[in-house]
């Protein structure tokens, strides 16, 4: 019997990582760009920050979380996502005093969800997170900052930036009255979830999937036609920024996001180069999120983006560009082996990238081995190399081969390809 992953998990494999590095590499150099620092919070927390944070009766703290007594008997949970660890992390820290303070943070999250292509139980997510800007300014850099990485990792096929505004406490809740009537009176065509969902959260209902209700969400009252003057204010700021920047954006009236705490700005970036119209960034203003953990009134804004995704997209860019790199030492009989083992740490010191062939056996099993390390450069060492303290360098592009002396090999690395 061996065993397997837990269900719903996977491993990323050698093949796989060097897009995944490339997504992380261009990310940090970003968000560095752009004035955020990283930060790395703990892969999990007391449960109930999440519960507080994400919303006791949200589904994803009700359904999907891993949710576990440590042998201490504390409620433990794996985090289900970014932002609540980052808010938790900034008032424990007292950080309202360093003001504004951008973050961002990449790695595992964990949900309890089915199972299906594309989507697993421990996912990861990259995101940033900007504590202390309260106009639209920072909105519009955020998005700026967003479309930036897309576009430089050359997922730009029909990148679409939708925005909207989900007002504050004070316009929503007249809002939300004029909705749910509006809503009761199509009760019947509701779809049975939405129907559920009705008095608990109605916004939920306007980006409900299913046709019917999609019809409905059109003609309902729009919060963007109800918002404050201060509200209406901020998004026309933040449009009149967008188009500065020249950054094409539609307005979509109904994305509401899913967690209660946004407010104002809400955005989702989109692109079909994965077949359908899929999101790959999604964010939104959390002015109230922070006071409402403890901490002081600080407005914020943050995103996520989902990493397997993006890897995805970028591994079959990476194909095109894949190249051999680096030096592969293949000895031939025992002395040379001896003395090949002390030459590739030699060069190492000099700086160079030696692999040494662990095998050994016939010349053409490791040049095998060679090639499928991808090695640019093929050190030969054999008897003959042994006695006249050479080796043969063969260049696995062109095949051109040449014999250097061994302390030549260093000052002419500079020089190969
Ligand atoms: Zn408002
Ligand atoms: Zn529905």
């Amino acid at each position: 019997m061996t065993i397997a992953t837990v269900r719903g998990v996977r491993d990323i494999l050698p093949e796989e990582s060097p897009a995944w590095r490339l997504l992380e590499e261009s990310a940090r150099q970003i968000f560095t760009a752009y004035g955020y620092r990283e930060i790395r919070t703990p892969i999990f927390e007391r449960t109930e920050l999440f519960a507080r944070a994400v919303g006791a009766t949200s589904d994803i703290v009700e359904k999907e979380m891993y949710t576990f007594a440590d042998r201490g008997g504390e409620s433990i949970s794996l985090r289900p996502e970014g932002t609540a660890a980052v808010v938790r992390a900034f008032i424990e820290n007292n950080l309202h005093r360093s003001l504004p303070w951008a973050v961002y943070y990449m790695g595992p999250m964990f949900r309890y969800e089915r199972p299906q292509k594309g989507r697993y139980r421990q996912f990861h997510q990259m995101g940033c997170e900007l504590f202390g800007a309260p106009g639209p300014l920072a909105d519009a850099e955020m998005m700026a900052m967003v479309l930036r990485l897309l576009r430089q990792l050359r997922i730009d096929d029909s990148l679409t930036l939708e925005i909207n505004s989900l007002g504050c406490k004070q316009c929503r809740a007249p809002y939300r009255e004029q909705l749910l009537t509006f809503l009761q009176g199509q009760q019947a065509h509701l779809c049975a979830n939405c129907r559920d969902r009705l008095q608990r959260n109605p916004l939920r209902i306007l980006d409900c999937k299913n046709e019917e209700c999609r019809a409905i969400a059109r003609q309902a009252p729009m919060m963007k036609d109800h918002l404050c003057a201060g509200c209406a204010d901020h998004f026309e700021g933040l449009q009149g920024l967008l188009g500065g920047m020249a950054l094409p954006y539609t307005v979509n009236p109904l994305m509401v996001r899913g967690l209660d705490y946004y407010n104002r700005t809400a955005f989702e970036v989109t692109t079909t180069a994965l077949g359908a119209q899929n999101a790959v960034a999604a964010g939104g203003r959390y002015d109230g999120l922070v006071a409402e953990m403890g901490g002081q009134t600080v407005p914020a804004i943050g995103f996520a983006m989902g990493m397997e995704r993006l890897a995805l997209l970028l591994e079959g860019k990476q194909a095109e560009s894949s190249r051999r790199q680096g030096y592969y030492l293949l000895t031939v009989g025992e002395a040379a082996t001896e003395q090949g083992v002390l030459l590739a740490e030699q060069w190492r010191n000099a700086g160079l990238a030696v692999q040494m062939d662990w095998l050994g056996g016939s010349m053409k099993a490791q040049l095998r081995r060679a090639d499928r390390a991808a090695a640019l450069q093929v050190l030969i060492l054999g008897e003959q190399e042994l006695a006249e303290q050479t080796v043969l360098l063969k260049n696995m592009q062109d095949g051109e081969q040449r014999r250097l002396a061994w302390d030549q090999l260093v000052a002419t690395s500079g020089l190969l390809p």
